[in-house]
């Protein structure tokens, strides 16, 4: 049996479901899931994120927060957390960069959110020799400062899509048509969620709702109102989204989303107003995944790597630099929003 059989089957069983479910059992199911049964990141895989195209990424955002706990007296004991660590790769590269902050890694208890079990084993093996703690969910976080990063994790957290019509909203739906998945339109009802897109939507246009992405920032941010600390909400998306921005990715290439569930990675750009209207602790302008590495020395740095390089290796170098941070390339499709406490200044690379 395959994903889409046992889709298949329940749509047939319970009518057609709604796209959140949908993107949840393709990502996580427990036997078919994208997340819980691959491993699909880097060159062989179907997608590369920031960390794992430069060691530069995971280091200035280590950096960005070490300066945040300086600039906040230092509390010991902190939580230095990552929200959907992947390969692990980011937290590694972030905590040999902070090593060089006095106290910074005596003080720091290293956590990580991930859903897959998977991952957990890619996780475990990347940050050997480190004391790490694992968890389910941020509501287990401990009563601690709390210095965050979230590279490409709000992408992933499964969307709902609405159709406006009149001062209503019509929800997709996945259904069936001749043994395969198609998209639907559930019957216009109204959306107090979206009370406020009625400003700025005409009929037929398509709103986008992420439901744990508003609870997880809750979350984040009343634990840094709270306890003090420091985030940084790294993804691709804008501020106020609108339209479909569904996108499924298999072997770096796009494929329509109902295809092989399970099989290709979805995603959504993320709305960062949303994220800001559900965050109770200050937050940051959004500024672009390249002004924010530029502002945070990546060029000064990318040289000082550079030194010993020739041929392809510096080749790969460059463009590394040059993807991270190229206007065309991830710098301004990436955007990044800091969150800190209230009277406190925002992590460097991001500013009020
Ligand atoms: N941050 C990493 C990986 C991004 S992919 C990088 O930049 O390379 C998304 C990650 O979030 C994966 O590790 C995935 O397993 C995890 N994930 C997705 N949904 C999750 C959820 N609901 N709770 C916890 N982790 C989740």
């Amino acid at each position: 049996m395959s994903l889409k059989d046992h889709l298949l089957a329940r749509i047939a069983l319970e009518g057609p479901m709604r796209l959140d479910d949908y993107m949840q059992s393709c990502l996580l199911h427990p036997d078919w899931g994208y997340y819980t049964t691959r491993a699909p990141f880097g060159p062989e895989g179907d997608f590369i994120t920031a960390p794992e195209i430069s060691q530069m990424f995971g280091e200035l955002v280590g950096l960005s927060l070490a300066q945040s706990w300086l600039d906040q007296g230092a509390p010991s004991p902190f939580t230095l957390a990552e929200l959907g660590p992947g390969r692990g790769t980011l937290v590694a590269d972030a905590l040999r960069a902070c090593a060089r902050v006095p106290g910074f890694l005596t003080a720091a208890q290293v956590t990580l959110v991930e859903a897959s079990p998977a991952l957990r084993d890619v996780q475990r093996e990347t940050l050997q020799g480190h004391e790490v703690t694992w968890l389910e969910s941020i509501a287990d976080l401990p009563d601690t400062p709390l210095y965050l990063i979230a590279n490409e994790f709000f992408d992933a957290l499964p969307i709902r899509q609405f159709i406006r019509q009149g001062a209503g909203w019509a929800e997709r739906r996945v259904g069936t048509a001749e043994g395969a998945l198609v998209f639907g339109l559930a019957p216009v009802a109204p959306q107090p969620a979206l009370a406020h897109r009625l400003e700025d939507t005409k009929d037929g246009d398509l709103v986008e709702l992420c439901a744990p992405a508003s609870e997880i920032m809750q979350e984040i941010g009343r634990r840094i109102a709270v306890h003090g600390g420091a985030a940084l909400i790294v993804d691709y998306g804008d501020w106020r989204a609108l339209g479909d921005t569904l996108q499924a990715l298999e072997n770096h290439a796009p494929v329509d989303p109902l295809a092989n569930p399970g099989r290709a990675d979805l995603t959504a750009h993320v709305d960062f107003e949303a994220l800001a209207l559900a965050c109770p602790c200050s937050y940051s302008r959004v500024v672009t995944q390249g002004v924010f590495l530029e502002r945070l020395g990546v060029t000064a740095r990318a040289q000082k790597l550079a030194e010993p390089l020739t041929g392809d290796t510096l080749n790969n170098h460059i463009a590394a630099h040059r993807r991270l941070t190229h206007p065309a390339e991830m710098g301004n499709l990436f955007k990044v929003m800091g969150l800190y406490q209230k009277g406190q200044t925002p992590p460097p690379g991001t500013e009020v």
